[in-house]
């Protein structure tokens, strides 16, 4: 655990992620403050989110791999009507596209999440972003990403 685990951006009027069994490994990582990525044990194709089947080589043996929680900035909107009440607005819904240099991986994975301590004018396609968990409970804590200083 970081020294973030206790920051809080969205309240807990905000629905808990969906889980079923493919992704389950993905949230369990993620409540260990562990970003990881579906990589085919066959073609170390990547994917997110996790699948039964590889859609390179259409195995069916998969590694969660864990990665260095660096991204980039691939694209993003800003939301400004409240999905739930006691929303900060306006937030930003974004699609980061992760590093997964240093790892077996065989392609960037992208992930939908959401940037937050960020003021609209910051945000600028190709920016570096890092990780930073929002923790709701014990079991699920949900990564956000913040622009690299
Ligand atoms: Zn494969």
């Amino acid at each position: 655990m970081n020294a973030d685990s206790n920051q809080r951006w969205f309240p807990n009027s905000m629905p808990a992620p969906m889980v079923d069994h493919h992704t389950l490994p993905w949230w369990e990582a993620c409540a260990q403050h562990k970003l990881t990525a579906q990589r085919c044990t066959n073609c170390n194709h990547t994917q997110l989110p996790g699948s039964p089947i590889c859609s390179e080589c259409r195995g069916t043996d998969f590694e969660m791999t864990e990665l260095n929680g660096k991204g980039t900035l691939y694209t993003y909107t800003a939301v400004h009507q409240p999905l739930t009440y006691e929303e900060k607005l306006p937030f930003f819904i974004v699609v980061i596209e992760l590093d997964v240099s240093g790892t077996p991986c065989k392609n960037p994975v992208r992930l939908m999440s959401n940037i937050v301590d960020a003021e609209e004018e910051e945000f600028e396609i190709g920016k570096p972003v890092e990780v930073v968990w929002e923790t709701f409970s014990e079991f699920v804590s949900v990564p956000r990403f913040k622009f690299v200083k």
